[in-house]
């Protein structure tokens, strides 16, 4: 099996948390790295804790090798094209429950994004790779002007 990039691997993870209608992890992460917003700030608008925050950051940089410039330079570009994907679980009407609009299970919130990632693995790739390929072309077009 060939190593994921660092771009691959951020990637997958933040198309896993929109799928799983957890937006508000993007949202945070871009957030921190992009916009320089503090974990207690971030905590407060998204209503989730500070050591979550921590924990989210901390996954980044490890699939980053702790190379901070990278893993901004990443999340800047990823991050709006994964927030234009629609969520596969939403809503259930009875509570606190999700339903994948895929197979109709229902499951509790938290376990939403594992839902996606255990059961519709494909998806997550499909829309990995895509994301992958339009970053890689965006960069290298710009390269190719500058060249040229
Ligand atoms: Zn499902």
């Amino acid at each position: 099996m060939v190593a994921k990039t660092a771009l691959e691997a951020v990637t997958e993870y933040l198309v896993t948390k929109q799928l799983g209608a957890r937006t508000e992890v993007v949202r945070a992460l871009y957030d921190y790295f992009v916009n320089n917003a503090s974990p207690s700030d971030i905590a407060g608008r998204y209503g989730i804790g500070k050591h979550q925050v921590r924990g989210y950051v901390q996954r980044i940089m490890e699939k980053c090798d702790g190379n901070l410039a990278r893993a901004r330079a990443i999340i800047r570009r990823v991050a709006p094209l994964v927030l234009e994907l629609e969520p596969v679980m939403v809503p259930a009407n009875d509570g606190e429950l999700y339903r994948c609009k895929i197979c109709n299970q229902k499951v509790p919130a938290y376990v939403a994004d594992k839902h996606v990632a255990y059961y519709h693995r494909p998806l997550i790739e499909l829309y990995t790779d895509r994301i992958v390929s339009t970053i890689i072309e965006q960069v290298s077009s710009k390269h190719a002007k500058r060249a040229g």
